[in-house]
């Protein structure tokens, strides 16, 4: 008892040692997988359902480690077991029930098919409802300001139905495997308890000798519906885990392996560039001819969907071009290393979204081996100082969800001093175009103009005010570069879609003219 005691206690610490160990392992990789996929998998998936598979997925696994796997084991240390004590007790009788087992195998196959598929599908939908639940929290202000609660929650509940209705599909399959498996080892044991006795009568076999063969056989035919339980579950983790292997499967960014120079000095050329989001089978950009000289401050403007943002995306490789190359001091992109080449960039998006983190965190979120003297130099520069001070925690205030507790003045500002501490050698500015009142727009430009001394910059202009005295202004419209020059030259071709842009602005707002 003592022994048993002893075995039972290792068995059950080892395997789930083993168990929960795979969940940590798998759990990894898949992020680690995530995270450095390119950027056209993203525009394929939605969050959600990524969180989806990390989550749900993984647990799916958890009861096939901890108790499908041994309980396998078991029953095949039985079915062996019993076979050869069967064999020895009566070989005629033995041929009955090997006869069964591949008829048996071919059901439970068919079955565990149904079962993975009916798995694969409860999954899916699984991940659908995440994507709800992400996207609904993730925009709350917007779900509350529209009052669409009662709409979000019908199509939460509607998605749990059919989650619902595809998990019972798999039970249903599941029901009728076993009651399969029932009649077809009770029969098992039927026939050869009938063909037992028949043998007995003709006195070919002794009654002990017949219950010692029943005995076996209950033996057996257990084992038998174990494991095909046991192959179900297996089945149906596969099932369930179809896509994890598909998303580890995924090809990720390439990893860093060619040497690159120390430092980019700064010159950047668009040589025939033209670009096809994979997502949307139409161009987007189309034969981009454009040569920054290093610290040159270039200004993109050109109406909605033009392609600004596309661009500067395509400057820091989230996408390849399909066509034409993008050149970095005369090196062609695609031969630079790829986290290399990103971190010469820094960029200040139009919507700064911060880490829920500390404000020290989120400033030093570019260089994690910075000082707290560097963090705060920063800062000053970012003109962020100031308020960090404010706040009775200082730097180690906490900045709430995506930095909701800051206001939106304040993120650009953190964003500008995160920008500052990695000291790219090139720039990009989102300009935002939620209207700061002049006191926090005017800090903001200060400490911009700061931040783009000696960098090559490219500025994605909403408000052509602000752009003025850039070295040379590029206007995009539909893809193309449709005029470049100062905006003293530009503004001087009364016919020029610049000269428009302008007009448009000044009509829409006069004191920025
Ligand atoms: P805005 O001033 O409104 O920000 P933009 O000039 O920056 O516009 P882009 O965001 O570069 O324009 O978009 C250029 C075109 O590419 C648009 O037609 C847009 O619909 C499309 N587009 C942008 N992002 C994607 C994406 N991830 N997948 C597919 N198409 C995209």
């Amino acid at each position: 008892i003592a022994a048993q005691a002893t075995l039972a206690f290792y068995a059950g610490l080892s395997m789930q040692f083993v168990c929960q160990s795979t969940l940590r392992d798998v759990r990894n990789a898949c992020y680690e997988k995530i995270i450095t996929l390119p950027m056209t998998f993203f525009g394929q998936r939605r969050v959600g359902e990524l969180t989806s598979r990390i989550a749900a997925d993984v647990n799916q696994i958890e009861t096939t480690i901890d108790t499908t796997l041994p309980q396998m084991a078991r029953q095949f240390i039985f079915l062996v077991g019993g076979i050869t004590m069967i064999a020895v007790t009566s070989l005629k009788l033995t041929g009955i029930i090997l006869v069964t087992v591949p008829v048996l195998m071919s059901v439970a196959i068919f079955f565990g098919r149904k079962m993975r598929a009916c798995a694969r599908a409860t999954q899916d939908q699984l991940a659908s409802g995440h994507t709800i639940v992400e996207e609904t929290l993730q925009a709350i202000t917007s779900v509350k300001a529209f009052t669409n609660e009662l709409w979000e929650k019908a199509r939460y509940a509607d998605s749990n139905q059919k989650t619902h209705a595809f998990a019972l599909h798999a039970a249903r399959w599941r029901a009728i495997s076993s009651a399969f498996f029932v009649i077809a080892l009770l029969g098992t044991l039927t026939m050869v308890l009938w063909f037992g006795v028949s043998l007995m009568q003709h006195g070919q076999m002794t009654p002990g000798a017949l219950t010692r063969f029943v005995l076996y056989t209950v033996f057996v035919t257990g084992a038998m519906g174990q494991a095909a339980e046991a192959f179900n579950q297996i089945q149906k983790t596969l099932g369930s885990t179809q896509r994890l292997r598909e998303l580890l499967r995924e090809e990720s960014e390439p990893s860093d392996s060619t040497s690159a120079p120390a430092r980019l000095h700064g010159d950047v050329s668009f040589d025939g560039v033209c670009f096809t989001y994979p997502t949307r089978k139409v161009e987007v950009l189309h034969s981009l001819e454009l040569n920054v000289r290093a610290g040159e401050c270039i200004a993109l403007v050109g109406p909605s969907g033009a392609g600004k943002s596309t661009l500067t995306a395509l400057l820091m490789r989230l996408y390849e071009p399909s066509y034409g190359n993008i050149q970095f001091d005369g090196m062609d992109a695609g031969s630079l290393p790829l986290k290399w080449l990103r971190r010469q960039i820094g960029i200040v998006p139009q919507e700064c979204i911060l880490f829920g983190g500390t404000i020290r965190q989120n400033i030093a979120y570019g260089r994690s081996d910075a000082t707290p003297q560097e963090i705060q130099l920063a800062a000053q520069q970012a003109n962020a100082d100031e308020f960090i001070q404010a706040f009775p925690n200082g730097y180690d205030t906490l900045v709430g969800d995506r930095g909701v507790q800051l206001s939106g003045g304040q993120r650009q500002r953190i964003a500008i001093a995160r920008a500052i501490l990695k000291n790219p050698v090139i720039l990009i500015l989102d300009e935002a175009t939620n209207s700061l009142d002049s006191h926090s727009e005017q800090q903001i430009q200060v400490a911009l103009d700061r931040l783009m001394q000696g960098r090559t910059t490219f500025i994605i202009a909403h408000r052509l005010a602000t752009i003025r005295h850039v070295d040379r202004i590029v206007v995009l419209a539909q893809g193309s570069i449709v005029e470049m020059g100062t905006h003293d030259a530009l503004f001087a071709n009364t016919e020029g879609i610049y000269r428009q842009l302008c007009r448009l602005q000044f009509q829409a707002s006069p004191q920025d003219d």
